[in-house]
């Protein structure tokens, strides 16, 4: 409560109102009233998990399973 939208940056800390720094493209994002949180958007919250989908969890394609799965794949 008591955060203003036309407030700036300095002037939220001045108010205690929570900044966050978006992951994504580094700016300042107020972290109430922020469904994208710690975002500062939709799109910086898309482009964040396409960047962990491609980069986090497929490193260089699918890892092989260790012959743990013999069910016939095509
Ligand atoms: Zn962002």
């Amino acid at each position: 409560m008591g955060c203003r939208s036309h407030m700036d940056n300095h002037e939220h800390r001045a108010l205690g109102c929570r900044m966050v720094r978006c992951p994504t493209c580094g700016r300042g994002t107020p972290f109430e009233g922020n469904p994208y949180r710690p975002f500062c958007s939709r799109g910086c919250k898309g482009l964040d998990l396409i960047h962990w989908a491609t980069e986090g969890y497929r490193i260089e394609g699918t890892p092989p399973e260790d012959g743990t799965d013999n069910e016939p794949d095509e």
